[in-house]
């Protein structure tokens, strides 16, 4: 192991706490054990929150909106130069090949952490027009107090960006519990975050899985939830800030479609449509796993896709060029590859993909990407969010009939549109209920655009200004001037 290793511990008020008991977190591309940490007791969460209570009520509130938002520039100027540890940290704790973390998770974070402290001399109130004279009124943006800060394991760096970098600029201050698949870069990040001079308990970190979770969202002290995860934990995690009126923002999952229509540049659409679902090994919300095409050039678009898919380079995410990692764990492959083969058992076939590789990968959780025809718009890989690298191919016959099928889903995530008719580009754009829809292109998230989920898929939108309306709530202040 060549990885330096933050504290093995939850982080409280600036301090490692250890207490709790030991759960191992691992290295998916070699089947092997990186460390042990403690999942943090109830105690040790109810302390994180009231560290993050006091921090908000006191050091962190005190200090200027000016020096605020020179400790958050300094701290993306630390993390920047942090910028190599901390993506071998998450490629060895999650398994996304480095070259990908470092262009993509770690330099969201960067960004963000520096839009979001630029925005703090920038957001404003309003005054409020009346009616009547002899008054004043005005409305103000105000922090929530202490966010609660749940994460996935795929990007979780970019996760520290998107959600701690906007919830700080704001005010708040933040205890965070990162997925106990990939917590490591949570951990490093907050010592980053104690050297940059920012206040103890600004920002805290508890160790776990969803017992922990479940813990910090149901705890009082907590102000507002920002969650990024699955549709069912994101379901128990709403029902259980409900119960303290806590209010929710969600991330979750998609079942994404992608549309390819027969006047498409078929060779910009078949390998971006292939990268758009096997990016991240599949282990992305937004991956567009369902390929409907048009029905004439169905059998080229397939060929291609196989192609993309067969050329795409498997192997250790450490090596400079590979493009999939291995999956999360054993079983999250195990998982896949059931998928896969009850999809067989239902009449699909499997053109390409789904196999381990052997020799030096056989001891991590590799699977080749998979490309699949023949099943229906009911079958399990239609529906299910697979969060592997398969793609199922559906054939279609007009323009309503895509868009009819591509919106028969619970999850409204993301979707994709390629085509060179401009109308119809625009005319698909409109009708696709998703948070997000790409024409032309699959899969590109600027950090200054607002980023979530229509329907099952979540609530709230993250990225750009969206996400200073997320962590802040509006006061209205009316003065009557007699
Ligand atoms: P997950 O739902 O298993 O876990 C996410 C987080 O929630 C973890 O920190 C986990 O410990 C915690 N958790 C789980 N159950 C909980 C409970 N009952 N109470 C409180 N906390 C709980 O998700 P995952 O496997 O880490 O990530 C994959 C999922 O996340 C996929 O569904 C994916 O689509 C989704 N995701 C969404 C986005 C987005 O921005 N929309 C981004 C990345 C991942």
């Amino acid at each position: 192991m060549s990885v330096h290793l933050p504290g093995a511990g939850a982080w409280v008020s600036n301090e490692l706490v250890e207490e709790g008991e030991p759960f191992t977190t691992a290295d998916p591309a070699h089947g092997t054990v990186i460390c042990e940490l403690p999942a943090s007791p109830e105690a040790v969460v109810e302390a994180a929150v009231a560290s993050a209570r006091d921090a908000f009520e006191g050091a962190w509130s005190s200090i200027s909106p000016g020096r605020r938002q020179r400790m958050l520039l300094g701290l993306a100027d630390l993390v920047e130069s942090h910028s190599d540890e901390l993506a071998e940290l998450e490629t060895t704790d999650n398994g996304v090949p480095l070259g990908i973390v470092k262009q993509f998770s770690v330099a969201a974070l960067v960004k963000n952490l520096r839009y979001y402290a630029e925005w703090i001399d920038k957001m404003g109130g309003e005054v409020v027009p009346l009616t009547s004279g002899g008054a004043l009124d005005y409305a103000t943006r105000e922090p929530y107090g202490v966010i609660a800060v749940l994460t996935a394991y795929n990007t979780p760096s970019l996760f520290l960006g998107s959600k701690v970098g906007p919830a700080l600029a704001t005010g708040n201050t933040v205890v965070l519990k990162p997925s106990p698949l990939a917590s490591l870069g949570a951990l490093r990040f907050a010592e980053l975050v104690a050297e940059a001079g920012i206040p103890a308990g600004t920002l805290n970190v508890v160790l776990g899985g969803g017992d922990v979770g479940a813990a910090l969202v149901s705890n009082p002290g907590v102000g507002k939830v920002s969650f990024t995860g699955s549709r069912d934990a994101g379901r128990e995690v709403s029902r259980m800030a409900a119960s303290n009126l806590t209010p929710v923002a969600l991330e979750l999952g998609g079942k994404s479609p992608d549309l390819v229509f027969a006047d498409a540049d078929l060779g910009r659409a078949a390998p971006g449509a292939a990268l758009g679902v096997f990016a991240l090994t599949g282990q992305a919300c937004v991956a567009g796993s369902r390929l409907f095409v048009e029905r004439s050039i169905a059998e080229e678009v397939s060929e291609r896709i196989v192609a993309t898919a067969r050329s795409l380079p498997v192997g250790d995410p450490m090596a400079p060029g590979t493009v999939l990692g291995p999956l999360i764990t054993a079983d999250q492959r195990d998982r896949v590859e059931a998928m896969l083969a009850r999809a067989v058992g239902a009449g699909g076939s499997v053109l390409c993909g789904g196999e381990r590789p052997g020799g030096d990968l056989s001891a991590g959780y590799y699977l080749s990407p998979a490309v699949v025809c023949g099943v229906g718009d009911d079958s399990e890989l239609a529906r299910e969010e697979v969060f592997g690298p398969v793609v199922a191919v559906l054939p279609f016959d007009d323009e309503d009939e895509a868009i009819r099928r591509a919106n028969d889903t619970p999850y409204g995530l993301a979707a994709g549109v390629w085509t060179r008719d401009v109308g119809r580009a625009h005319r698909v754009a409109a009708r696709l209920r998703a948070g997000t829809v790409w024409v032309n292109s699959y899969g590109v998230v600027p950090h200054t655009a607002p980023f979530g989920g229509f329907k099952e898929s979540g609530e709230g939108r993250e990225g750009g200004h969206y996400a200073l309306d997320l962590y802040t709530q509006v006061k209205n202040v009316y003065l009557d001037l007699h």
